[in-house]
């Protein structure tokens, strides 16, 4: 076997080569697949908590942190400090990071079972949902998903090309990724060229005519799902007003008393917002949430020119159709209701209707059985043994970082639980991935993508120029 140290990406040229000393029976070997924050914050929690445990963090891209690098808006550097804590983790003799090589593709669930005591699927959410209404494939009509890859620079959606030649973008769900794009839209490339975003995405904005943002929610003001720092700084955005419908409102001031704290601040904060609204004078940016109103056709032949709603009232918090309908017109639309998760593996225990791995606090239940499966007791007879998922695809497309972090340390306890109890046992040494013939992105290979990336950013007066070729990412961490 012959593990290079000079290249940067492993190749390994003789065959049967193995990572793992056999003779070490006591090592717990763990693979994490997925390098967004709930796969690494369950290695870190592993490495505190699991003496002897050798994690190798098996990740799809050349470069780690997921969302954080690919979701978490430009303008909210401060997000992407955790960036600090995974590298910590990373740099830790015991784990390895290995980019490039795909659950699915590059190795199966039943390879990952034989080679590890271990495995977390942390491999989170790539696609989205559809709400289903006629002309939703229309060129104009986009996911949130797709628009916040491009201007993040995922691989893959550099040429998403969005059409920003009309005047009006109209967000479908009112999430705080619909609001992380509206303030995108209705930033000035100005103060968007100190951040990282792409520099395409950036030229493409500085042109770009939008000028209204419609954000459309099928509940009410009490039932919005932003929150109140991402409203209120929206609410600052220079040269753009807010524009909110006064009937939207009706009712609501009469049951501030009754509210939660954080929801009656933020419903302060809009009741503000509505009392102070100015008009228009044309010449600025607009911002106009919309309530009540759940799109049911998509206008348009070539491109969208409107969207059809129906007028919903909510009872029990609920949006029930009424007989009103209403028509807007717009120029682009954005769905932003929601990534989802798919099954990488036709053995997983994968619920599609909820679009996540069937389990329980993290332990993955046999593919016969459903999480309200109470009637069986025994852990072995219920549990796929060793095996455990986490973050957003155990737990559906919701939660910011600190959710996922407290719910991966709580998936790692119980994979330490169950080390500890001997359901999972270390009897036999286990090999973990085969590397041989893979081009395999280690964490100096990272470091060398990340460290051209601040390089090119520093020319540009921003903190890095991401890299989207996965040919030019494979070469450089290869040292080419
Ligand atoms: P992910 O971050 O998606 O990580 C999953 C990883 O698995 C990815 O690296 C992916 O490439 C990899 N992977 C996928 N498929 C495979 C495969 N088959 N094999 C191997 N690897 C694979 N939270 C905040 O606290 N603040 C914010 O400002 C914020 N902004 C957000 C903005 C957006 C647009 C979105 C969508 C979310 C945002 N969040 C924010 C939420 C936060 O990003 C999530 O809570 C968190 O990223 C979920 O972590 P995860 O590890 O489950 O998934
Ligand atoms: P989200 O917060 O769950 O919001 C989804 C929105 O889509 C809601 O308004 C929801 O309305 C609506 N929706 C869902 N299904 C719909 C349908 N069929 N028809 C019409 N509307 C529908 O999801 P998200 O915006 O994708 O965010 C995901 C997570 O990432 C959240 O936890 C979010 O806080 C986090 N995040 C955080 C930040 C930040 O901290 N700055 C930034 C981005 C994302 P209902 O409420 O009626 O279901």
């Amino acid at each position: 076997m012959q593990l290079s140290t000079g290249n940067r990406i492993l190749k390994l040229i003789s065959t049967g080569a193995r990572l793992a000393s056999s003779a070490n029976t006591a090592q717990k070997r763990i693979c994490i697949v997925g390098a967004g924050p709930a796969g690494f914050y369950a290695a870190q929690y592993l490495l505190k908590h699991l003496e002897n445990s050798q994690i190798d963090i098996v990740e799809k891209l050349p470069v780690p942190f997921g969302l954080v690098r690919f979701g978490v808006a430009p303008d909210h550097p401060e997000v992407k400090n955790v960036i600090n804590t995974f590298t910590k983790t990373a740099e830790n003799s015991r784990v390895r990071f290995l980019g490039n090589l795909t659950l699915g593709k590059d190795f199966s669930i039943e390879d990952l079972r034989r080679l590890y005591h271990a495995v977390l699927l942390t491999y989170g959410a790539d696609k989205d949902r559809t709400i289903n209404i006629p002309n939703e494939t229309l060129p104009n009509v986009l996911s949130a998903r797709e628009f916040v890859a491009w201007y993040n620079g995922l691989p893959g959606f550099e040429n998403l090309n969005p059409d920003l030649s009309g005047s009006t973008l109209t967000l479908l769900g009112q999430g705080n990724v619909a609001i992380d794009i509206a303030r995108i839209v209705l930033s000035s490339a100005d103060d968007l060229k100190k951040t990282d975003i792409t520099e395409y995405a950036l030229e493409a904005l500085s042109r770009s005519n939008i000028k209204k943002v419609l954000l459309v929610g099928r509940r009410g003001p009490l039932q919005a799902a932003f929150t109140i720092k991402e409203l209120r700084e929206i609410l600052k955005l220079p040269h753009c007003i807010t524009s909110w419908r006064p009937n939207d409102f009706q009712n609501v001031e009469e049951c501030l008393p009754d509210l939660q704290r954080p929801r009656k601040r933020i419903t302060e904060l809009m009741l503000k917002s509505l009392s102070e609204q100015k008009r228009s004078d044309g010449t600025g940016n607009m911002f106009m949430p919309i309530f009540h109103r759940s799109p049911v056709k998509i206008i348009g032949s070539e491109r969208v020119q409107a969207v059809e709603y129906v007028a919903n009232k909510l009872i029990d918090s609920r949006a029930i159709p009424t007989n009103e309908t209403e028509t807007i017109e717009t120029d682009l639309v954005c769905r932003s209701i929601g990534y989802l998760s798919t099954n990488a593996d036709k053995s997983l225990n994968f619920d599609a209707r909820k679009g996540c791995i069937s389990n329980v606090a993290g332990r993955v239940l046999k593919k016969t059985l459903t999480g309200s499966d109470q009637t069986i007791d025994d852990i072995e007879d219920k549990y796929e043994k060793g095996l455990y998922a986490s973050g957003w695809l155990a737990t559906g497309p919701t939660g910011v970082i600190l959710t996922t972090m407290n719910a991966s340390f709580g998936v790692a306890d119980s994979i330490c639980k169950d080390f500890h109890n001997n359901i999972i046992r270390v009897g036999d040494a286990k090999a973990g991935l085969d590397l041989v013939g893979r081009q395999v992105v280690t964490w100096a290979g990272w470091k060398a993508i990340d460290k051209e990336e601040c390089r090119r950013g520093v020319e540009k007066g921003k903190p890095r120029e991401k890299i989207v070729s996965l040919k030019e990412m494979l070469s450089i961490a290869d040292g080419k």
